[in-house]
């Protein structure tokens, strides 16, 4: 087994940031300790000037995987994942075919991420209009959790739940004792701001943020907070965009619901003020909101309403995002970021006097914990996996197509200048990603909470 040592002046672990020393036996920390405490058999890696956070934990990935491969795919995801510092990807239960809404999709997924992945990966099970018979084997098969639509999500394979059909499942995802992740906007109030567009310019991002009103996520979050109350699950609130869903998000979390709240960089960095007509690369639902909406967000990571910050990933055949016709309508949503969140947030983050410490909590600890997977992922102390992101904090960049990584380099940030380089990152005590290569065969596992490695 080998012993290694990983040196470095800013070392974020959950008690602070300090310089120390992580020992590395085979695939775990065995303690964190003083630089200068470094027993003689280990090899040293030394990054000086450099931070060292734990691996990112990303709860909310499209890989797309089997079925729409053409669209991400394991190898491409986990690559971008592996240059933005994640060493733990959940991916999302639709978009591939089939959708995760059974035990055997369950088992094609793990026949096609086989051999493929340069990460650790789990699946989040699906909950449709038609599949209650499977929630229960889904967790036992090892899902850490479910996810469900209340609003079309525009895409075969997977349907939206109407209220009483998320009732007749709710018993039986409370039974499992595992998070229910839900999208959270309604049709009602969408709808009816999209009749009265109809002859609206489309072209313009104004036109897409009328039709997706706060009022659809707010009456969804009421919603199944209300049902959070009445059945006792886990609920977490999948992208937030609005921020005035805020206080009643507090408020539940005062009352003791068991409630949790994401929101992605995007919401944190863009602002409808500033997409400009036609920009399509930058739809997505909920949409990016007004600037103001945006530091409200800020102020709810800041006050602990919300938990984390997650990428989302999305992407799709560039076809799809209609960018030549730039029609908000017809163009596909989802932002893609794996490989860049990290140094996107710390952009916005330290602008704002957070530290490499928050970012840790709300891209590694925080959706571990969501995912099941925090008593070996999302931290650096002893009995942890050795997963690890050297992140040169001072140094900053700007994003050009090569440094995405995904199958399809189409992002809205091309161009824009961010601080902080990932300069390698670490799966297990082996390398995963090095100053622009990824060294060695894909050795990502899936992690299950039942099994712990397969
Ligand atoms: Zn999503």
């Amino acid at each position: 087994m080998s012993s290694q040592a990983f040196l470095a002046r800013r070392v974020i672990t959950p008690e602070g940031i300090c310089p120390a020393a992580i020992l590395v036996e085979g695939e775990q920390i065995q303690a964190v300790v003083s630089p200068d405490q470094v027993p003689d058999r280990y090899r040293v890696h030394d990054f000086g000037e450099a931070a060292i956070l734990p691996g990112l934990v990303d709860s909310h990935v499209h890989i797309n995987d089997p079925g729409r491969a053409e669209w991400e795919g394991f190898e491409t995801a986990t690559r971008a994942a592996a240059a933005g510092g994640y060493t733990m990807l959940v991916d999302m239960p639709l978009n591939c075919l089939p959708a995760t809404t059974s035990g055997a999709a369950l088992q094609a997924k793990r026949v096609a991420a086989g051999g493929q992945c340069r990460v650790d990966w789990a699946a989040w099970g699906g909950v449709v209009h038609n599949n209650r018979g499977e929630i229960e084997a889904l967790a036992a098969a090892g899902v850490p959790g479910f996810k469900c639509f209340l609003i079309n999500p525009g895409i075969e394979g997977f349907t939206m739940v109407t209220e009483n059909q998320l009732r007749s499942a709710l018993p039986q995802v409370a039974r499992t004792g595992l998070p229910l992740l839900v999208h959270a906007e309604l049709p009602g109030a969408i709808d009816r701001a999209t009749e009265t567009l109809a002859n609206a310019d489309w072209t313009h991002y104004s036109t897409y943020l009328q039709s997706r009103p706060d009022e659809a996520e707010l009456e969804a979050i009421r919603l199944v907070l209300s049902l959070c109350r009445e059945y006792g699950f886990r609920l977490h609130i999948v992208h937030l965009s609005t921020c005035r869903a805020l206080p009643e998000l507090r408020a539940a979390r005062a009352e003791g619901l068991a409630v949790s709240v994401e929101t992605c960089p995007h919401y944190l960095h863009l602002s409808a003020e500033t997409i400009p007509d036609r920009a399509t690369v930058s739809k997505c639902a909920p949409p990016i909101r007004s600037n103001e909406n945006r530091e409200r967000l800020w102020q709810g990571l800041r006050d602990g309403t919300i938990d984390m910050v997650v990428t989302d990933h999305s992407p799709c055949p560039p076809a799809m995002k209609r960018l030549t016709e730039g029609n908000f309508q017809l163009a596909w949503g989802g932002i893609a970021s794996l490989s860049i969140a990290l140094p996107l947030m710390w952009s916005e983050a330290s602008r704002r006097g957070f530290t490499l410490l928050d970012l840790a909590r709300w891209m590694a600890e925080g959706p571990a914990h969501l995912a099941g997977c925090d008593t070996r992922k999302g931290r650096i102390a002893a009995g942890y996996d050795a997963d690890f992101v050297v992140f040169d904090a001072d140094r900053e960049f700007v994003v050009t197509e090569e440094q995405l990584f995904y199958r399809h380099p189409v992002s809205p940030y091309l161009g824009e200048t961010f601080h902080g380089v990932v300069r390698a990152t670490y799966l297990r005590g082996n390398p995963v990603f090095s100053e622009g290569e990824f060294p060695g065969e894909p050795a990502g596992r899936e992690y299950t909470a039942n099994t712990q490695h397969r």
